[in-house]
């Protein structure tokens, strides 16, 4: 008396082209963070910071990076249970007169 869920999953994943389209991914709070971090001028480099108990994979990838190459959250190969909770934490620029 087993009921069957029907996993049919699309596979149309591995060619999505550019950030314009939406995905469920737009939704991730760190997506849309690093959206405006890149809009803003005074941001010129961005952290990534992983939680404590974040997988080898996040944490692989903590650090500092320009915010043109930083990776994107969340992250496809994480392996967390609960899905990754990294996020990202703006560098803000000085900038003088
Ligand atoms: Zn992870």
């Amino acid at each position: 008396m087993s009921s069957q869920t029907n996993q049919s999953s699309p596979s149309s994943m591995d060619a999505i082209p550019s950030t314009n389209r939406i995905t469920d991914f737009s939704l991730h709070p760190a997506a849309k963070a690093l959206e405006r971090f890149k809009q803003n001028p005074r941001v010129s480099r961005v952290r990534l910071i992983v939680p404590h108990d974040a997988c080898p994979t996040c944490r692989q990838l903590e650090g500092e990076y320009d915010k043109d190459d930083v990776p994107e959250l969340p992250l496809l190969s994480c392996s967390h249970p609960l899905g990754c909770r990294s996020f990202y934490e703006p560098m803000l620029t000085e900038i003088y007169p």
